[in-house]
Order: C-alpha cells, then sequence, then structure tokens
C-alpha cells in the first residue's frame, strides 16, 4: 500500500482530497471538528517536508451554489486545528483556483471551495476531475467517508497522477482496519452485527461468514431469526419475509463452523417508550403486545464470555434502542466487555453510523482498537465491495 510515509513532498503541490463535511450551527460555526482534525497528519507531513497543500471536499448536498454550504465556514476551524494560515479560493476550478494553486509556496495551505458546486463532481466527470488535477503534482485521497463513491474527486482524479498518488494516513489507517478483520485478524475472529434490519445488513453477513469464528445477531434483528425457528416475538420488529434468508444463513453458518450467538433474553416493553413499562422475558416467547428492545442479563453474560475469547472484534449495530436510557444497557454491556477485551490485547474495530454513536455517546471512543470514520464506506468493504476510491490509487 503506498502511503504518504513513502513519499518526501520537498516542493511539491499536493493535491489532497479530504472529507471536510463537517456539521455547522446556525451561525455556520464548526459544531464537531473530528474530521478536521483526522485530516490532519496527512496535511502537517506535507508541509512538514517542504511542500504544500490544495485540499478540496464536498459539504453537505448543494442543488447550486447555496451560500450555507461554502466551504468558507471552516476556514478559521481549520486554522486552529492546522495552526496555520489558510488561503482560500472561492472556486475550486477556473482561473482562479488555477492562479491560487500556481501561486501557493512550500508551507502554505489553500483550501477550495466545495466540489459539489459543479455537478461534475458527484457525476464522476472526466473533464472536470482533469481540470482539478492540474491544480496539484501529486494526488492523495485521504477522504475513506467517499471512497466508495466514484466520484470526480475521489476516483476519476487517480488516473490523471499514474505514478504520483497514495493514500492518506487516516484512509490507510482504515484500510488498514478493516484487513485485520477481514484478511489478517488473529483468531478466534468475532462480527457482532447489531442494528434495526436483517434487510440492511445481510450482505455483510453473508460476505462476514467466510471470515469469522464467532457471529453475534442483535438488535432488531434478533427477532426475524428467532420466529424463524419457531419463537413468538410479540410486537418485536420482524421481517416475515426474511425469515427464510434467516434460516439459510443459520445453515450456511453451520456448515462453515461459524458459531451464531443470538440473545436468549430480552427487555420487553409495552410501548416504544422510555417510559413504557418492561419486563424480562425469554426471547422465544414474548407476549403479545410487548416487544424486545434490548437485550436480557442472560444474553450480556453469554455474549461477555464470547467476547473475552475472541482476539479480534468487529461491531457494527446496537444491540437494543440505545437512544432511549430504558433500553441501553445491552449496549453499553458490549462497550464494556469490548473494551476489556481490547485492555486484554484483543484488536477492536467499531464501525458504521450507529454504533459509531453509541461509542460515542457512551465513551467507549478512547477504549477500542479502532473507530471508523466512514458510515457507508465502512458497510460496503464489510460487504466484501472493492471501494472505487481505494481500487483508483491501488491500480
Ligand atoms: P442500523 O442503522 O441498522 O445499525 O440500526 C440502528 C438502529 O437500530 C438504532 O436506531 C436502534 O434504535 C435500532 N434498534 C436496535 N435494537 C432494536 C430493537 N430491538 N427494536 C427496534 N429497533 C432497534
Amino acid at each position: 500500500m503506498k502511503t504518504i510515509q513513502n513519499v518526501n513532498f520537498k516542493n511539491t503541490k499536493a493535491l489532497i482530497r479530504v472529507d471536510f463535511n463537517v456539521p455547522l450551527n446556525s451561525q455556520f460555526e464548526v459544531t464537531d471538528d473530528t474530521r478536521i482534525v483526522s485530516a490532519k497528519p496527512t496535511i502537517l507531513k506535507v508541509l512538514e517536508d517542504g511542500g504544500s497543500c490544495i485540499l478540496m471536499s464536498h459539504l453537505g448536498r448543494p442543488t447550486a451554489q447555496e451560500p450555507e454550504f461554502s466551504l468558507r465556514h471552516i476556514v478559521s476551524t481549520l486554522e486552529t486545528v492546522l495552526g496555520v494560515q489558510v488561503l482560500f479560493a472561492n472556486d475550486c476550478v477556473g482561473d482562479e483556483a488555477q492562479a491560487a494553486a500556481d501561486d501557493l509556496q512550500p508551507g502554505q495551505v489553500l483550501l477550495l471551495e466545495n466540489l459539489r458546486y459543479h455537478d461534475e463532481e458527484t457525476k464522476g466527470n472526466h473533464g472536470f476531475a482533469e481540470k482539478l488535477s492540474k491544480l496539484g503534482g501529486f494526488y492523495i485521497n485521504d477522504a475513506f467517508g467517499t471512497a466508495h463513491r466514484a466520484h470526480a474527486s475521489t476516483t476519476i482524479i487517480a488516473q490523471f497522477f499514474p505514478e504520483n498518488k497514495c493514500f492518506g494516513s487516516l484512509l490507510a489507517q482504515e484500510i488498514d482496519s478493516i484487513d485485520k478483520v477481514m484478511q489478517t485478524g488473529e483468531k478466534p475472529v468475532l462480527a457482532i452485527l447489531g442494528g434495526a434490519k436483517v434487510s440492511s445488513k445481510i450482505t455483510i453477513i453473508d460476505n462476514i461468514l467466510d471470515k469469522v469464528d464467532h457471529l453475534i445477531i442483535g438488535g432488531g434483528m434478533t427477532f426475524t431469526f428467532v420466529k424463524a425457528l419457531g419463537g413468538h416475538v410479540g410486537d418485536s420488529i420482524c421481517e416475515d419475509d426474511k425469515m427464510e434468508l434467516a434460516l439459510e444463513i443459520l445453515e450456511k453458518a453451520k456448515s462453515k463452523n461459524v458459531q451464531i450467538h443470538v440473545p436468549v433474553d430480552v427487555l420487553a416493553a409495552d410501548d416504544f417508550s422510555n417510559e413504557a413499562n418492561t419486563q424480562i422475558v425469554d426471547v422465544r416467547a414474548i407476549p403479545e403486545n410487548w416487544q424486545g428492545l434490548d437485550c436480557g442479563p442472560k444474553s450480556k453474560a453469554i455474549f461477555n464470555e464470547v467476547v473475552q475469547q475472541c482476539k479480534t472484534i468487529l461491531w457494527n449495530g446496537p444491540l437494543g434502542v440505545f437512544e432511549m436510557e430504558t433500553f441501553s444497557s445491552g449496549t453499553i454491556a458490549l462497550g464494556d466487555s469490548i473494551a476489556e477485551a481490547t485492555k486484554n490485547g484483543a484488536f477492536s474495530l467499531v464501525g458504521g453510523g450507529d454504533s459509531v454513536a453509541a461509542v460515542k455517546q457512551f465513551g467507549f471512543e478512547n477504549k477500542v482498537s479502532y473507530v471508523s470514520t466512514g458510515g457507508g464506506a465502512m458497510l460496503e468493504s464489510l460487504e466484501g465491495k472493492i471501494l472505487p476510491g481505494i481500487a483508483a490509487i491501488s491500480e
């Protein structure tokens, strides 16, 4: 894998695709600078080598050049994070951008205006990618969050830098973490898949059965499996049309020697509400009009035992409706278990949407080995897809 560590950027204008798609408040101030901070190591490496940086990103989903989506809003936060002055170009292509790039001196940073002010970006337009490519002498992709999109700045542009292209340090770390689970991870390997629906995780489950020794299935997905096996799930979320598929998954797991663990007990509620009445019941005997919204104490203990046995752990999706405090304890207990296993030497990767939110909310961020920054890109990697943004650098 060619990364920034293998390159000396002295006197080089590095054109870096970053992911500065950050949340802004009504005053257009950055409310979470995680993505900007994540890009810092790559930018500083180029500057410290004696090169300059031309940063390109999208922000939101503008349909025209709407001012609320201007990347100008993030300049001061970027300056604070990097500790250097940041120049800004009012467009990402055209005369102004080209002149600003041409004038750039070693040690300087130029941020280009929102790529998605041009619809050629998301269309993967060849001519637009070529114009962008003229701005720099070396292309770095450090935007994992958009690596699953064949957009002009994430994929198409790479062909104009046949030799001079590489992964930024964030993207390299993401690739490495996923490889550690899917290819090179120390056994036993465990995947924990939670969340709402079987249908959204089915391709992942299918692909992952070839890679893991244990699979914990939790969250709302549980009930499709339980009902398929003849249990009574009451009003719990259940995809009847996926029951056949659930049985096929169980068969396939058996044939591949993968041990599947599903909750044995649940915290059931008489309403989808934090104030609902609750009771712990057997997962196969949920009363009519009650729904399972978190896993129960026996399940927590079983899952903990599995987690402590494993050396490589992937976690995607909460084990209950963690957004409501009443149903958050299964997800918190799992986070505790993974934190303990990590402390004892396991490699743990958390990724994909809601599990990242849960990990942040409950303070596990620094207690796991790696938290992925890219929701969709992470899920597509787990599905076994080759991401176009990664392929374009590797080619
Ligand atoms: P996903 O985006 O597929 O990872 O799903 C995450 C969502 O699943 C979260 O919003 C959880 O509240 C929800 N979820 C987890 N467990 C359950 C459950 N037992 N019943 C309904 N929704 C659940």
